[in-house]
Formats: structure tokens, sequence, C-alpha cells
């Protein structure tokens, strides 16, 4: 009978745990989450198209839940942007990347991380505080982190001009991230003191394919190289892409072709076999 009973308690126990989970909406749930520290994050390499060598890779975030299953940006980052979570977790990223990676950091100094950062963290500077905080006794070089953000975080242009100047004054290198799918235009951006420019998966994905619309890709090259920016091709698939980007002097490319996002034993492991040519 005693076994029975503790089958039934344990059976109650279970099914008040199921229900109270199943019953957080999208939003309890990443706010637990968040509380609960349950964001890892990969590393993509980056690589110069032109010696192979990899200079340094994008920190993407993953939710990773108790039970191991492992939650894509896309499906939270939106819920996060609109709640404010964005915030707590951009500031969980900055941390760990420092913690994932502060030793190959301070023994490379190479060795740069692209962080992603939240239109609104454009728009306010807060972020630049918490990686200055982040940063305090790491020996880990400001001009180590790179930051990131896509041409909405650039909507409000004189709240991003101060952000991004402020963060150039510190060392940060700053670029606008899955370029060509907003609305931004040369003159926008030309009054933006931004490093680099990140060219969408998109575009990239038209080379040797669609000859209409792959016309389109030559521009935004010849643009970002008027404009004195750096260029990074994302979503590099095949040889014939590294190929036709190599032709045109776009500087860095991340994709598959390379790497995917690794996490950080094996990103630190790509890092030490591809460092140096
Ligand atoms: P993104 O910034 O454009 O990041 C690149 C995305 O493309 C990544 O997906 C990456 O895994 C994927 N990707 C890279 N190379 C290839 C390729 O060759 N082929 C294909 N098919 N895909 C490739 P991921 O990690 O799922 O990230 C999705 C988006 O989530 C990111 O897009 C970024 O906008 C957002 N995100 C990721 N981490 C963070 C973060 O820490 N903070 C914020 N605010 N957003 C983040
Ligand atoms: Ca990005
Ligand atoms: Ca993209
Ligand atoms: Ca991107």
């Amino acid at each position: 009978l005693l076994p029975l009973g503790v089958l039934m308690a344990a059976f109650i126990v279970g099914l008040v745990i199921w229900v109270s989970r199943k019953r957080l909406s999208p939003l309890g749930e990443l706010k637990l989450a968040v509380e609960k520290h349950e964001f890892i994050v990969h590393y993509q390499p980056i690589i110069a198209l032109k010696s192979g060598v990899c200079i340094g890779a994008e920190a993407l975030v993953r939710w990773q839940r108790p039970d191991g299953k492992m939650t894509r940006p896309d499906l939270f980052i939106p819920l996060a942007e609109e709640s404010g979570l964005i915030l707590p977790i951009t500031d969980q990223v900055i941390a760990a990347v420092i913690r994932d990676l502060g030793e190959v950091l301070r023994t490379n100094r190479r060795l740069h991380i692209a962080i992603n950062i939240s239109a609104q963290d454009i728009k306010t500077g807060r972020v630049l505080d918490v990686v200055k905080h982040a940063l305090v006794d790491t020996n880990i070089l400001a001009d180590q982190i790179w930051l990131e953000a896509t041409e909405r975080g650039f909507m409000d242009i004189d709240a991003a001009r101060s952000t991004i100047s402020r963060a150039r004054e510190m060392g940060h290198a700053v670029a606008i991230d899955d370029f060509g799918t907003g609305y931004s235009s040369l003159s926008y951006l030309q009054g933006l003191p931004l490093d680099a420019l990140k060219i969408d998966k998109s575009f990239i994905d038209t080379i040797g394919i669609d000859a209409a619309t792959s016309n389109v890709t030559p521009y935004i090259i010849e643009m970002a190289k008027a404009l004195k920016l750096q260029i990074v091709a994302e979503g590099v698939e095949t040889q014939e892409q590294a190929d036709y980007l190599l032709a045109r002097d776009v500087d860095f490319g991340q994709g598959w072709l390379f790497s995917k996002a690794l996490p950080t034993r094996e990103f630190i492991a790509f890092y030490r076999d591809n460092s140096s040519r």
C-alpha cells in the first residue's frame, strides 16, 4: 500500500509542476529564463578572406533550457526586444563572452568578438556602461570588443550618432548589421561614424544564382567602400560566393563555408588552428 501512496504523491507533484510550467506564457517563460541565467553563447568565426585567417567571432546567444533543449535566438529575440528583456539578456551575453573567452582574448590581441546590440541600447547607450564595467580588471582591450546593431537601431539618428561616437571613443568598433534589409540610404549612413557594414545573407545567397538580384550585391559593396567601411559578408556557404567576394576586395566572411557557430571550447580550438597562416 505504501509504495502505491508514494507513487500517487510523486504523480501528483509531477502533474502540478507540469501544469504550472504549461501555464506560463511565453513572456513568463522568458522572464524565468532570464532569472535563471539560461542563456549561453556560441561563437561563429569571422575570416579574413584574403589570408583565410580567423580574426574573431560573432557572439550568438542560445537559450538552453534545463532539459538541455536549445532554442534559436530568432524564436525569442523579438519577444525579448518587445518586452525589454533584451537588456538583461545582452548583459548576460557580455558576461558570458568575458567568462568564456577572457583568457584567449588576453593572450591573443588580434582576436575580436562582435556582440549584437539591441535598438534600444543603441538609442540610450546604456550598454556601453555595461561593457565598460564588465571589462574592468580583465585586461581585455576595448578594441577587442566590437558592437553590431541592425538598421532599426539607427532610426533615431542623433541618438545613434552619439552612442556610436562614445563607443568609438572607448575603443570599440561599431558595425551596421543585416545591411540592405532595412531602409538606410547612403546619405543617412554617411552621417554615422561607423567602422563596418555586414552585408545580409540574403544578398550573398544571390551570388551565382540570380543574375537580376545579384546585380544589387556589387553596389552594396561599392557603397561600403565609398563610405570607407570595412565589409563583412554574412552567410557565406559556397566557395563560389567566397571567390566572388574576394575578387571584389571584401575584407571578411562569415558563414557555414568556414564554420557554423561553435560552443566555446570548439571555437577556441578552431581559433588556435586558424589564427595564423
Ligand atoms: P544575425 O546577426 O544576422 O546572425 C547570423 C545568423 O545567421 C546566425 O543565426 C548564424 O548562425 C546564421 N548563419 C551564419 N552563417 C550562416 C550560413 O552560412 N548559412 C545559414 N543558413 N545561416 C548562417 P542565429 O545564431 O540563429 O541568430 C539569429 C539572429 O538572432 C541573429 O542574426 C541576430 O539578429 C539575433 N541574435 C543572436 N544573438 C543575439 C544577441 O546576443 N543579441 C541580440 N540582440 N540578437 C542576437
Ligand atoms: Ca549580428
Ligand atoms: Ca542576417
Ligand atoms: Ca547579421
